[in-house]
């Protein structure tokens, strides 16, 4: 990463963003406007259109009529493959101009910027552009004289709404597979993080996605998140977000079509260090970074760490030290570990938490407070809590924030009873070098995803889902289009 690429990036003023409606940059219907805020500094970036029902509404009618009409979902597999391999090589072309204003709209440390969002999102729009036309469908084992085919179809409509903290990696994970399959989409990004994925969907246009084909539309989920969960005209949500906006967005199917929903939600992940673990420094190490990254707002970030008893206290010095060896600040220099929080209000509920969890009998071991407030930006110093007893909320609550809670146990049994003891179920780890003990960790931690003497980095060939709490359906990997598709049989008497 160059520093001076990315100081002359920072330096240039962002223009206003509008919808993007039809193939084309709309305002909002009412002239509505919504401040960007950065979380750098606090100061004001930019704006974008603040939608209305109404905006919502014409995207739905949009990505309805073009996919009647067929423009892309009729379109040969090879040509959609064509345009959206294109569109991912120019998301890469652009890689760092994206980050940067991803950057400075959500406070993302650059360097996962880069690597999460553009170079993550190019990747999996070619993984989808890759597999499209290499899917076919089935004959069924029937008897002679009949023929039954297995046809997959596109749904029509996807609705797909993201949160703020990975805008273009998640917006991806839901338009690779919706778009490769010939759907249309329509997009609400998080009010506090659109500008990226706005670029990026303007991007697609530019290598040939047909207009109409892929919208997006800013402003209050509560307005147009709404709008389009309550809309007759869709036909799958696709969610990432928070588990009280999950519910809603069930609630809305059932109001209205009972349209398909997917939700990937949020978790409280268990991270569980055996004193048998094969290299405890690094075990301490990447236990910090795999809460304390993107400023702990990472859906399947470690937020419990449970460690065997015989080495709590050394682990949990370990850990202390690798923590106060990351660096946190202006996310846009390269030698950043921890950027900023996304905004002030999600700042204020993390140090909420941090107090809740002392009120609570858990000791702050480092950490604890805002930090370097005279800079205007939200930041946090990352915080590990020691003696979080089994039901304390900061082992049952989703933070969403630079906070660890650590917590004993004395057998593997234990550990497992600890690791399944709440309505989540996102992501976990085991560290061990005991062959047997980490299968049976990988079965017995009921989670969607499991790691083994590391923890994160999986990429986009396996699905990533969660279960209980954390949502349903997957995304990533080949199993993700199936929440794009409807399965259609053809029963042919011969
Ligand atoms: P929210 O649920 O608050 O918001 C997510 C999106 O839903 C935003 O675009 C938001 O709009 C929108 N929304 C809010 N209210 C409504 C509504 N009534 N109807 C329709 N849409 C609505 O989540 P956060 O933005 O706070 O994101 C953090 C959460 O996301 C955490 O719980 C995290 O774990 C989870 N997450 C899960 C991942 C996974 O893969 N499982 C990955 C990443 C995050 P707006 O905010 O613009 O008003």
């Amino acid at each position: 990463m160059d520093q001076t690429k990315i100081d002359a990036l920072r330096a240039q003023p962002v223009a206003p963003f509008d919808h993007l409606i039809d193939g084309r940059h709309v305002p909002a219907s009412d002239g509505g406007r919504m401040d960007v805020i950065s979380p750098i500094d606090g100061t004001v970036l930019t704006s974008v259109a603040a939608g209305t029902a109404a905006d919502m509404d014409a995207a739905i009618a949009s990505a309805r009529a073009a996919f009647e009409d067929g423009r892309w979902a009729g379109q040969p597999p090879a040509a959609r493959k064509k345009v959206l391999m294109k569109w991912a090589d120019l998301i890469e072309a652009n890689a760092l101009e994206l980050a940067v204003l991803g950057v400075r709209d959500n406070g993302t440390e650059i360097g996962m910027a880069l690597k999460a969002e553009p170079g993550s999102a190019a990747g999996t729009i070619r993984y989808y552009a890759e597999a499209l036309d290499k899917l076919y469908g089935e004959i069924a084992t029937t008897p002679q004289d009949i023929l039954g085919m297995i046809h997959r179809e596109p749904v029509g409509v996807v609705g797909a709404i993201i949160p703020w903290n990975f805008p273009m990696m998640i917006g991806a994970w839901k338009l690779g597979p919706a778009l490769a399959m010939g759907n249309s989409v329509v997009l609400k990004p998080s009010e506090t993080a659109s500008l990226s994925l706005l670029r990026m969907a303007a991007l697609a246009l530019e290598a040939g996605v047909p207009p109409g084909v892929l919208n997006v539309v800013t402003g209050a989920g509560s307005v147009v998140g709404q709008t389009l969960g309550l809309s007759m005209n869709v036909d799958v949500l696709a969610f990432t977000g928070s588990g009280a906006t999950g519910r809603r967005l069930m609630e809305y199917a059932a109001a209205s079509n009972m349209k398909r929903v997917y939700l990937e939600l949020g978790g409280k992940s268990p991270n569980i260090v055996f004193a048998d673990a094969p290299d405890l420094d690094e075990a301490a190490k990447v236990a910090a970074a795999g809460i304390f990254r993107n400023a702990g707002q990472v859906c399947v970030a470690g937020s419990r760490l449970l460690v065997e008893a015989s080495i709590h206290d050394d682990f949990v010095a370990a850990v202390v030290k690798a923590t106060e060896a990351m660096r946190v600040g202006d996310p846009l220099r390269t030698d950043t570990h921890i950027g900023a929080v996304n905004s002030e209000g999600q700042l204020n509920v993390n140090l909420g938490f941090v107090k809740t969890a002392q009120a609570e009998g858990g000791n702050v071991m480092t950490g604890g407070g805002r930090i370097l407030a005279e800079t205007g930006g939200y930041y946090m110093a990352p915080t590990v809590v020691t003696d979080v007893t089994r039901d304390a909320t900061l082992a049952q609550r989703e933070v969403f924030g630079p906070v660890l809670g650590v917590t004993a146990f004395e057998t593997e049994a234990d550990a497992v009873a600890l690791a399944n003891a709440t309505v989540y179920g996102l992501a976990g780890a085991a560290w061990t070098a005991n062959l047997g003990r980490a299968h049976r960790m990988v079965r017995a931690v009921r989670t969607g995803v499991m790691h083994i003497n590391t923890y994160g980095g999986a990429d986009g060939t396996v699905p990533l889902g969660g279960v209980g709490q954390s949502g349903n359906g997957s995304d990533k990997s080949l199993h993700a289009i199936d929440k794009y598709v409807n399965l259609k049989t053809a029963w042919i008497k011969l």
